[in-house]
């Protein structure tokens, strides 16, 4: 018997206190619920706007499970929680998505691994776990090639990109010890993700597929329809729901592609949760990204996916208040109505660290892109064409 809906009014639980974690509450609280979130931070992004904010550490297990009590339901907004945390978590209310994808999703070797034995496409990749290791899969994968740490890897976090002539001893050094993964260079044309999100029925929705832009490793830029062919875009979303239906995931999935130069999919990463490049669902899409996540987990019926308007997004890193010398330019950015600005309550702004970011709506996706990059460079004031 499938279990019955964990309704409005219900407190549901998070694990990580980060923007998706904020962008989540806001959402639920949106629609009736209570919102319990836990890390080992406190006034954190998803504390500030949740019902109880508890600050202790993953691996406190007892205090996992009293949370857990006090919940209907735990998902998570970080897919980095130690398997250890969500199976106290489990033993005391469902959590969803499930245990085995947290942990598939963790490590990139099983993940990647995962996806080849499921017929689904990536670039030829190599566990490294000695130097010799490193030499036959650069002999058999060629360079230039990347070798990333396997665990606990994001925004191009212990990533090495080698090239003809790199020292592979230093490299492999650098791993300082822990399991690294060898990938053949990917000469991609655009990068896009996929969010498909599955209920407790097993119904599915999937959101248009979205075209990103990096800068140092950070997502800069994403855009809503990403421009590429029709067919293919019905081919990555396709192989999202593919991918989440394999893994039986109950929640949110993301899927990042790659689109190589000759127009093929290969699929370069997954995440278990709501992603960055999906916070243009709020302000464009019928239903957002977050509130997709809520009613997923809660085992209510999926919201339609559809997208409004063209639509872009810009990230807002710290670098931005460092720029603008303080205080960025708020109502220079807002001038044109279609732009609107979401603020992760993030109290010190780092260089590299997401802060918030814009969204602009228009008729074209040209326009939507103009504008958006228009907002972005009027916070910093004295800003000059770019
Ligand atoms: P990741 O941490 O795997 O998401 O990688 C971060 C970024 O590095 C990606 O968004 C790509 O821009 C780039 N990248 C990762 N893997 C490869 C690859 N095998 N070939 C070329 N570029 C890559």
């Amino acid at each position: 018997m499938r279990p019955s809906p964990i309704l409005p009014g219900a407190a549901v639980g998070v694990l990580g206190s980060g923007q998706l974690g904020r962008m989540f509450a806001l959402a639920a609280r949106q629609m009736g619920y209570r919102v319990h979130v836990y890390s080992p931070d406190s006034d954190t992004p998803a504390g500030q706007v949740g019902d109880v904010e508890v600050a202790a550490a993953y691996e406190d297990l007892d205090r996992v499970r009293a949370f857990a009590r006090g919940v209907s339901v735990v998902t998570f907004e970080f897919e980095n929680v130690p398997s250890a945390t969500s199976r106290a978590a489990a033993e005391v209310v469902p959590v969803r998505p499930d245990g085995h994808v947290l942990h598939l999703t963790q490590q990139r070797l099983r993940e990647k691994t995962f996806l080849q034995d499921g017929g689904f496409p990536v670039t030829p990749f190599r566990a490294i776990r000695s130097a010799a290791d490193l030499e036959s899969a650069v002999r058999d994968l060629g360079l230039p090639g990347v070798l990333k740490t396997a665990n606990f890897g994001y925004d191009g976090k212990g990533q090495q990109t080698l090239r003809p002539g790199a020292d592979l001893a230093a490299a492999f050094a650098a791993l300082s010890g822990t399991e690294g993964i060898y990938e053949a260079f990917v000469e991609f044309e655009q990068e896009v993700s996929v969010i498909a999100a599955r209920g407790l029925d097993g119904h599915t929705a999937v959101f248009p597929v979205f075209g990103n832009s990096h800068a140092r490793h950070i997502l800069d830029l994403t855009v809503c329809p990403a421009p590429i062919p029709p067919s293919l875009a019905a081919e990555a979303m396709a192989m999202a729901r593919g991918i989440l239906e394999s893994l039986q995931v109950v929640g949110l999935l993301t899927v990042e592609l790659f689109v190589t130069r000759d127009g093929r999919l290969l699929v370069n990463e997954l995440a278990p949760r709501p992603h960055n490049s999906g916070h243009l669902t709020l302000d464009a899409c019928v239903t957002s990204q977050f509130e997709q996540q809520l009613r997923a987990v809660c085992g209510l019926p999926l919201g339609a996916t559809d997208l409004r308007r063209p639509v872009a997004m810009a990230n807002l890193l710290g670098d931005v208040w460092e720029d603008a010398g303080g205080v960025p330019d708020w109502s220079a950015a807002l001038a044109d109505p279609e732009v609107r600005l979401h603020l992760y309550g993030k109290a010190e702004a780092r260089r590299g660290r997401k802060m918030g970011h814009l969204t602009a709506t228009a008729d074209t996706l040209e326009e939507a892109v103009r504008k958006v990059r228009d907002a972005r460079r009027h916070l910093l004031r004295d800003a000059s064409p770019s």
